[in-house]
């Protein structure tokens, strides 16, 4: 295996030539992760990057993607079975206690009982809960209707102590699925204090599924849509038309930022394209390929779009800070 968990002088160059001019001051992160090791429940061989991922080594690391920032942001962990959420949430909520400008979100498992999914986020000073399709059981998980694993009545709780859900959906075609579509909706309408993140650009890895769906959500003032490891203009784009600029978030989906490559949309697919996935010796024969850090990808794209749609240097502040802060009730 390559070492692709560290900055190069490719990266230094990229973010010099490309997002110097673009990214601000103000960041707040709307999607990265905190966590130590074990927590991913894949075991230590291979592991790169830190092996406990704290407050302080997020700080320190997004040097790498944003230098002269400075970051805070929604944080939540890991821990995406029902035996590891429990670690997992509890070291999230010690770091994010560590700065009050900072907010965590409580992964939970949809066979929680409600009250504790509750009185677990209050006790562990969260304003928010994050879902994941690994959940599931008895299907293929990347195949769930999203009411597998964000159940109603986890939605009611949200709603009625004005929490953010974030939700990474999944089945093959996403934001363009007709059952995402109607299930997003049909949460949005009936809990309207509910706040939903639906990450990675309404998942639009492939960026056709979020221009094609992403007018279902049209007038839904309850979601928004983070920015995490998307590396395709085209989502953020349709995003910033449909729904408005003030509905994007900026998240750098730390630490997968902090991997080298892309993904890339192809045919009605994707798929990531990184360190190890080819033989980049002579891959190109017009030129020596250096791929840099995912993140930095992410940003130029996230450049492009704004640039696409003549974004003011303030929209583009709101971006990478106002809308989050505001969804938070942490400004104005
Ligand atoms: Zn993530």
């Amino acid at each position: 295996m390559t070492k692709d968990w560290e900055l190069r002088e490719c990266d230094r160059e990229f973010f010099d030539r490309e997002l110097r001019s673009f990214v601000p001051e103000k960041i707040f992160d709307a999607h990265a992760h905190l966590y130590e090791t074990w927590h991913w429940g894949r075991g230590e061989d291979g592991f790169q990057g830190p092996r406990v991922a704290t407050l302080a080594e997020f700080r320190r690391l997004m040097e790498w993607i944003t230098p002269g920032s400075h970051t805070t942001a929604l944080f939540f962990g890991v821990g995406f079975s029902d035996d590891r959420l429990r670690p997992s949430n509890e070291f999230v909520a010690a770091e994010v206690s560590l700065d009050p400008e900072n907010r965590g979100q409580m992964v939970i498992s949809p066979r929680m009982d409600p009250e504790e999914v509750r009185q677990e986020t209050k006790r562990l000073g969260f304003t928010g809960l994050k879902v994941y399709h690994t959940f599931v059981q008895g299907e293929v998980s990347w195949h769930a209707d999203i009411s597998r694993f964000l159940t109603e009545e986890h939605v009611r709780v949200a709603h009625q102590e004005g929490w953010t859900i974030t939700l990474h959906m999944v089945k093959d075609r996403a934001m363009a699925d007709p059952a995402n579509q109607e299930r997003i909706v049909e949460y949005c309408t009936r809990y309207p204090d509910m706040k939903l993140i639906l990450a990675h650009a309404a998942r639009g890895f492939n960026p056709y599924h979020t221009v094609e769906g992403i007018h279902a959500l049209k007038g839904l003032r309850n979601v928004w849509c983070d920015t995490s490891a998307v590396t395709e203009a085209g989502a953020f784009e349709a995003i910033i038309d449909t729904l408005g600029h003030d509905r994007l978030l900026w998240g750098s989906d730390f630490p997968v930022s902090h991997g080298r490559g892309r993904c890339i949309a192809i045919g009605d697919q994707f798929f990531w394209l990184g360190e190890d996935s080819l033989d980049w010796d002579g891959v190109a024969a017009q030129a020596s390929i250096q791929p840099v850090l995912t993140g930095l990808e992410s940003l130029r794209v996230l450049k492009l779009a704004a640039r696409h749609l003549r974004l003011s240097d303030s929209q583009v502040e709101d971006i990478f800070y106002t809308n989050a802060r505001r969804m938070l009730g942490m400004d104005g």
